[in-house]
């Protein structure tokens, strides 16, 4: 997803509309990595204003990750605007920048939207990814997952004949009677 930005960076153009469409089985962003259950698909530009370069993009793509309940996997599908300056990296000092959201980038020539919308996908997911509202989650007992099983907990107990002493002659008296 590389947008060439030379004619802008030269004043010889004064935006640069993109569209992407690319497939790829994962984005990575310092040391999370999300998986990508759809293609990224990313419509924008990048234009010049008086105080640099500034993009402004649709993204949309779905994220594949866990139920933090039940660990099942969720799909997400994000759908999110990106819009900030693009800055190279020699040329950013935080109090320019301080009140707007800043992309920085090596080298002039160039722009990898793959980058920018890396850095940006930690902030669009939900809180706390879910199957469902309502999900159940696993038993911490036996690690059924309670959505589509019932918990085995006291079957194990059946099973071990693990019957209370005081019942076993309550039994007894009553098998006398
Ligand atoms: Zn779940
Ligand atoms: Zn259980």
């Amino acid at each position: 997803m590389i947008v060439n930005i030379e004619k802008l960076s030269r004043k010889e153009t004064e935006r640069v509309d993109f569209k992407f469409c690319e497939e790829a089985d994962s984005i990575s962003c310092c040391d999370e990595i999300y998986k990508l259950a759809s293609p990224v698909e990313v419509e924008g530009k990048i234009s010049r204003n008086n105080k640099g370069l500034y993009i402004n993009a649709d993204v949309s793509f779905t994220v594949a990750d866990k139920c933090s309940r039940c660990l099942e996997t969720v799909d997400i599908p994000l759908e999110y605007n990106i819009q900030g300056f693009i800055v190279n990296e020699d040329d950013y000092t935080e109090d320019d920048y301080e009140d707007y959201d800043a992309f920085l980038i090596d080298g002039r020539s160039e722009v990898d939207i793959m980058d920018i919308i890396a850095q940006t996908i930690d902030f669009n997911m939900p809180h706390k990814v879910l199957c469902r509202e309502d999900c159940k989650g696993l038993c911490p007992g036996c690690g059924a997952n309670l959505n589509v099983e019932d918990c085995r907990c006291s079957e194990k107990i059946n099973d071990e004949d693990n019957i209370d002493p005081r019942f076993a002659k309550l039994k007894e008296l009553l098998k006398n009677e």
